[in-house]
């Protein structure tokens, strides 16, 4: 038997967070996690898929290269090479985790946890090793998510992949079908592309990012258009036909049915939470409606020594989300940090082509709460740096309230995930446009890009 102050279970991205800041400030912290630490991020998750990402951006620049008098011709990819590549970077971050555990006194147990009450846990090896059963005083729930099935599509990973087959192909497959236009399948169809892969997504809804803009969602069916990518939206999927070669399924859209054909299929319907076999029952702990763990301002579950943090708690299920969830769970059990008056701002990026990130409110949104609001978009088109990268689609959108204070930006364009920071902090800090316009923005850079609007609303 083991006694603690705080158990964790489950060390992805919100997980081994709180248990670095807890143990750092002196905490008894132990950790358990069934596979490697990590969690969905760097396993099989935001990394990886990153990984991806960047390979298949060096095939499409390339094939661009053309455009601005450089043929490079075609590319071959060796994708057994780039699986190595991308698993030298999972080991590399999983050991930095391991390594900062170490370091910082986190106990770090490799086995399955299961709540017994609200204080007590049991912790399985496996059948060699007995059961070790933990007493702590609080619990955080840090289990994540795993991808969603479609029923009638079982995910064998091999035929039928969920993203976490995706990622571990060893080869490029000639065609696939993508059963839902997520943020996961639109990024991995956007990959796929890329690569030289035949992708048509077929999503249920009427259409593709419900949480966008429609201007946004142009653009972004404007790139996967470009890309070669067929979109059917209000159209359902049914598998009609399987053998190691292909999958078939029938396609019925709004006006017709089709049958066709894919080497492989990927399931990105988005995540549930893994709840099954921890014991939320046994200390109490209730559901949203949604079946993800309900949690007040302070994280804490409906048991009040039981916290919950990232996937688990349901959207946007992100990794920054989760580590942010962590590090305010962690001031909460040891009673330092001032308490936040709002919310914090979760900025989202979508690693597709051109970039999406967002920050704060939609237009829609902000049209829907009846907040008052203008909006410009400043296009990367009039960017010289933008125009210098050959990358002129898309654009800078802020939303500002009467007072001039931002209040959303949604970027869509080059390098979108790296330039949402800085319209996060001012959102965060309440900051106006002609507080961002008298800020110098070094030139060329894309973040004129966000200056030029800033400039243009403060006018
Ligand atoms: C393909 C893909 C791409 C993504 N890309 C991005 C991205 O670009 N940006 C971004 O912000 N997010 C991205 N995400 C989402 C991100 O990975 C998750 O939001 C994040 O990992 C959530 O962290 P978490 O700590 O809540 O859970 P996880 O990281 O999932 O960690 C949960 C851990 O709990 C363990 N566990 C579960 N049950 C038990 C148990 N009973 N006992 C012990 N251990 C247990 C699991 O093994 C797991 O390691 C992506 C996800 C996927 C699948």
């Amino acid at each position: 038997m083991k006694q603690t102050d705080v158990a964790i279970i489950g060390a992805g991205s919100g997980g081994y967070t709180t248990a670095l800041e807890l143990a750092k400030a002196g905490k008894k912290v132990i950790l358990i996690e069934k596979d490697r630490v990590g969690g969905a991020c760097l396993i099989r998750g935001c990394i990886p898929s990153k990984a991806f990402v960047h390979a298949s951006n060096i095939v499409h620049k390339g094939k661009r290269s053309s455009d601005i008098g450089i043929d490079i011709g075609e590319p071959v990819i060796d994708m057994v090479r780039i699986q190595e590549w991308k698993e030298g970077i999972v080991d590399k971050m999983v050991k930095g985790i391991e390594g900062q555990c170490k370091k910082a006194g986190v106990d770090v147990l490799h086995g399955t946890a299961r709540l017994v009450s609200d204080k007590s846990l049991v912790v399985k090896f496996s059948d060699e090793i007995p059961d070790e059963e933990i007493i702590t005083e609080y619990v955080i729930l840090a289990t994540g998510a795993s991808p969603r099935e479609v029923p009638g599509f079982e995910i064998d990973e091999k035929m039928i992949m969920s993203s976490t087959g995706l990622l571990d192909l060893k080869e490029i497959p000639s065609s696939m079908g993508v059963i839902g236009g997520g943020v996961i399948g639109l990024e991995l169809s956007t990959v796929m592309a890329k690569l030289g892969c035949d992708v048509t997504i077929i999503e249920i809804l009427d259409d593709i990012l419900p949480f966008s803009d429609d201007d946004v969602t142009r653009t972004i069916k404007k790139g996967l258009k470009a890309l070669g990518i067929k979109l059917l939206t209000g159209s359902r999927a049914k598998l009609t036909g399987i053998d190691e070669n292909n999958v078939s399924i029938e396609v019925q859209s709004p006006k017709e049915s089709e049958t066709m054909e894919f080497q492989k299929i990927l399931i990105g319907v988005g995540s549930q939470p893994n709840l099954e076999g921890i014991g939320i029952e046994k200390a109490g702990i209730q559901l949203d409606k949604d079946g993800f763990v309900k949690t007040d301002g302070k994280l804490r579950t409906s048991s009040s020594n039981i916290f919950a943090i990232g996937d688990i708690r349901g959207n946007p299920m992100l990794a920054h989300k989760a580590s942010m969830d962590g590090i305010r769970v962690a001031k909460t059990i040891l009673g330092v940090g001032v308490e936040r008056q709002k919310e914090p701002i979760i900025p989202y990026v979508l690693f597709t082509e051109p970039e999406l990130a967002s920050a704060g409110l939609h237009e829609w949104e902000a049209k829907e709460k009846g907040i008052e609001y203008q909006a410009k978009r400043y296009y990367f088109a009039a960017l010289g740096k933008a125009l210098a990268m050959n990358e002129k689609d898309g654009f800078v959108k802020i939303l500002i309230d009467p007072q001039g204070k931002i209040i959303g930006c949604t970027i869509i364009g080059p390098e979108a995930s790296n330039l949402i920071s800085e319209v996060t902090l001012a959102i965060e800090k309440d900051l106006t446009v002609k507080e961002i316009s008298n800020i110098i923005h070094p030139h060329p850079t894309l973040s004129e890009g966000i200056w030029e609007n800033a400039r243009h609303l403060s006018e």
